[in-house]
């Protein structure tokens, strides 16, 4: 699988997924713009891409300027955009009883009002190059878990977002999908508030709640991404591909 002369933005791409995904563009020939909150981070990363055909700019996705600084960045740097993974979330814990509107303002602010803002900007640019989006949802948004009420609910959104657009820009030859991660190694969890001993617990009970037995690594969701993304996915869209171990064909018996 080759990307020499595409051009890549991954969002979130100062850690864990979104990290992974613009080291495996790049190896794959990818010009890929990455773009976060902390320059330090950012930087770590693109020091593990291609130095030539990586940049990165810094956005913050709940200020929407930065959906403009992000998009004229990459046209500046690169001359145009083909793919844009939209990878950038948030978790939080709460339940109906536990949690509030802010919560919930919060978690649909950045996994779902910022990517339907940044994608507005990206489309004209998408649909020159007859390009593509992947949209990193969850399990989360396939199947209901309790205890992340509000972070289910976006990830269920996210995933009509992909459906939707993926019918309206069909005619434009521009593709849309999803992957939906299970449980992956990053530091998702604990950023939402789990303590190391009760993400331990977590990821034990991986073995059971996932049919491979075990967590994934980020690179398992880059490998699925870029697969989504390149040439061999031509006739997919609209599609929530889960990469989770079989997770979300799982029943509690
Ligand atoms: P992570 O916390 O390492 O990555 C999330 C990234 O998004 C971080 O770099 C963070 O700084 C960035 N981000 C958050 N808010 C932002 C904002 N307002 N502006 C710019 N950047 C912002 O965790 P991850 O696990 O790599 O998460 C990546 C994506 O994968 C998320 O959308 C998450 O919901 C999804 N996901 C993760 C898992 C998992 O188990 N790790 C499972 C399913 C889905």
């Amino acid at each position: 699988m080759s990307f020499n002369g595409k051009v890549v933005v991954v969002t979130g791409a100062s850690s864990g997924i979104g990290a992974a995904t613009a080291i495996h563009f790049s190896n794959l020939g990818a010009s890929v713009v990455l773009t976060g909150r902390n320059s330090e981070n950012l930087q770590a990363v693109a020091k593990q891409c291609n130095e030539e055909r990586t940049k990165f700019v810094v956005a913050d996705l709940n200020k929407d300027e930065d959906a403009n600084t992000i998009v004229a960045f990459t046209l500046n740097a690169f001359g145009k955009l083909d793919i844009l993974v939209n990878n950038a979330g948030i978790l939080e814990m709460g339940t109906i009883e536990t949690s509030d509107v802010n919560q919930y303002d919060r978690i649909m602010n950045t996994n779902m009002r910022a990517i339907y803002h940044l994608t507005t900007v990206a489309v004209p640019h998408l649909i020159e190059t007859k390009g593509n989006i992947v949209n990193v949802s969850s399990v989360n948004g396939i199947r209901a878990f309790p205890g992340v009420l509000a972070y289910c609910i976006s990830k269920s959104a996210l995933d009509q977002f992909t459906r939707c657009i993926a019918l309206e820009l069909a005619p434009k030859q521009v593709r849309v999908n999803s992957v939906n991660p299970g449980l992956i190694i990053t530091d998702i969890h604990k950023r939402s508030g789990m303590s190391e001993e009760q993400y331990k617990a977590f990821v034990e009970r991986a073995k059971t709640t996932h049919a491979l037995g075990r967590p994934g690594k980020p690179e398992e969701v880059a490998t699925t991404i870029a697969f989504l993304a390149g040439d061999g996915a031509s006739n997919i869209t609209g599609a929530t591909l889960p990469v989770d171990g079989g997770r979300h064909a799982m029943c509690p018996r």
